[in-house]
């Protein structure tokens, strides 16, 4: 049998940095059922354990080599709502593809390379998206009675709405920016996420009787009560992690210095990539350099190196981290994608100051030259500032992305929500209520920056919790 992985195509690096379409191109039929056959189908697989919804990943790929594709997605869907979506952008290294018997030390396989996992359930996401494959709803006339608020609509606010859509709930989705999708839409790039796919799901959603509410902020347009008080059984709070970290360093008012969130957002939810089609300012610059090292620095960079070709027909983008590439939190796809389109990666250099001219413009950021010291709590070995080591590097635009925590402005007016020491809410790790009874939580704003399908698993969590509080609580019934 064969053992070769089959590569996904992928878009030439030279055309690609000066376009925002997608650079992954997925799987052909023929290369996908070749690639499922590789699957030795484990008694016990080890696979659905890395996966944060447990898909049947076993079942799902099986269903792919005997060429019935619908099965293969219904396979899918009956854990994972967003298959395109995920096939696309889950860190599949560290999570299923990391559990494949394959990788397993001392397997008789241990050599082979882990199976697509990702790339298969691409291939039978978009199969059931382009043949309009609908999961058949289950009615239940007890629970269609009750109306739910969802607030944020990133992957983990439309992961709980479709869960109890499903059931005839009647659900509404609010969310603080003017389009639902949440990072999925403002944050990673059309190049990794092509927006057709995402509002396919969210129609799909629409299908199922979803509403959405949008320029909806929670502790701003109404309150967590006042949200209750228009006859919602329960609440889920899928707020995410959007407010930016900073260096805390002089000179980071400057002008030209951007949160990574600002700088995506514009380029993405407000269609700068557009140009000159859309007239959405951001600045570009010469010189861009990112500071940071996980996948958000990534997507900064490749879309300040795409603006700079599609404006200037240059491009000249650097990506700053402080520690060495071995302990970059980006996924490696991310970072081989980025090198070959032309970013520039300039390791073990700490920011100390940025500089400007006489109208507050950035022109250069001081930095300090690291060495790695002994690991610190995550694990990953501390970078180390020498003293002394002090130089310049010239730019006049500097993108920050260094960390995300969650936005506290329901929280602030709602004291009775219960918060850790980051500002993420607490719940009960079993149903996901918070210290509110009825309201619950999911995704980023309790976990802190986590990837997708973990927002989607605490969703679905949460989703569960929910129709379980609808079905016993006697206000409800
Ligand atoms: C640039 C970037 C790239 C990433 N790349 C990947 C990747 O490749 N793979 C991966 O798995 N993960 C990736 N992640 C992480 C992943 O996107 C998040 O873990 C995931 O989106 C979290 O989902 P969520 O629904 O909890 O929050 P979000 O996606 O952040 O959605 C939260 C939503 O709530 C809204 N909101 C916030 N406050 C309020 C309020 N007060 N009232 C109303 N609405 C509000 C926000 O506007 C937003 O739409 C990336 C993150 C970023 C920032």
């Amino acid at each position: 049998m064969k053992r070769e992985p089959i590569k996904v195509r992928e878009s030439e690096a030279s055309i690609r940095r000066g376009n925002f379409d997608e650079v992954v191109m997925g799987y052909s039929e023929a290369e996908a059922v070749e690639e499922a056959a590789r699957c030795i189908q484990c008694k016990n697989p080890t696979c659905i354990t890395g996966c944060p919804v447990g898909i049947d990943i076993k079942k799902f790929i099986s269903c792919i080599t005997k060429k019935d594709y619908s099965a293969a997605f219904a396979a899918i869907r009956e854990k994972n709502n967003f298959p395109s979506i995920c096939g696309r952008v889950c860190p599949a290294e560290y999570q299923c593809r990391r559990a494949c018997v394959f990788t397993k030390k001392g397997s008789a396989f241990a050599s082979k390379e882990a199976i697509n996992i990702h790339f298969l359930e691409r291939f039978a996401g978009d199969y059931g998206m382009n043949n309009n494959i609908h999961i058949p709803k289950t009615s239940d006339k007890m629970l269609s009675k009750y109306k739910v608020a969802i607030v944020g609509s990133g992957p983990a606010g439309l992961c709980c709405a479709g869960e109890l859509a499903r059931y005839g709930i009647k659900v509404t989705v609010f969310e603080a920016l003017q389009k639902p999708g949440g990072v999925l839409r403002y944050g990673i790039p059309p190049f990794r996420m092509p927006r057709d796919i995402l509002d396919f799901e969210i129609d799909y959603l629409k299908k199922l009787g979803v509403d959405f509410v949008g320029n909806f902020i929670i502790g701003r347009t109404k309150t967590l009560d006042e949200l209750l008080a228009q006859g919602y059984s329960a609440v889920f709070l899928g707020l995410g992690a959007g407010i930016p970290s900073f260096l805390g360093i002089p000179g980071e008012n400057l002008c030209n210095i951007y949160s990574a969130n600002e700088f995506l957002t514009r380029v993405n939810l407000m269609s700068a990539y557009k140009f000159p089609e859309y007239h959405t300012p951001v600045n570009i610059g010469k010189k861009v350099l990112v500071i940071g090292g996980g996948n958000t620095a990534m997507d900064a960079a490749r879309s300040a190196l795409r603006m700079q070709n599609i404006t200037m027909q240059t491009s000249d983008t650097t990506i700053i981290y402080r520690r060495t590439e071995v302990e970059m939190p980006a996924r490696r796809l991310e970072i081989e994608h980025a090198r070959e389109e032309g970013v520039k990666f300039k390791f073990l250099m700490q920011p100390v100051e940025f500089l400007g001219d006489n109208n507050g413009f950035v022109k250069k950021m001081r930095c300090l030259e690291c060495r790695l010291g002994e690991p610190d709590s995550s694990g990953r070995r501390r970078p180390v500032p020498v003293e002394g080591s002090e130089f310049d590097i010239e730019c006049d635009i500097a993108v920050i992305a260094v960390g995300l925590k969650a936005n506290q402005i329901l929280i602030s007016v709602t004291p009775e929500l219960k918060t850790d020491k980051y500002g993420d809410l607490v719940v009960n790790k079993e149903t996901m209520e918070t210290s509110i009874k009825g309201v619950f939580a999911g995704g980023d704003i309790v976990g802190g920056e986590g990837t997708v399908i973990e927002a989607m698993g605490m969703a679905k969590k949460a989703a569960n919790g929910i129709l379980e509080y609808l079905k016993t609580d006697p206000v409800n019934n």
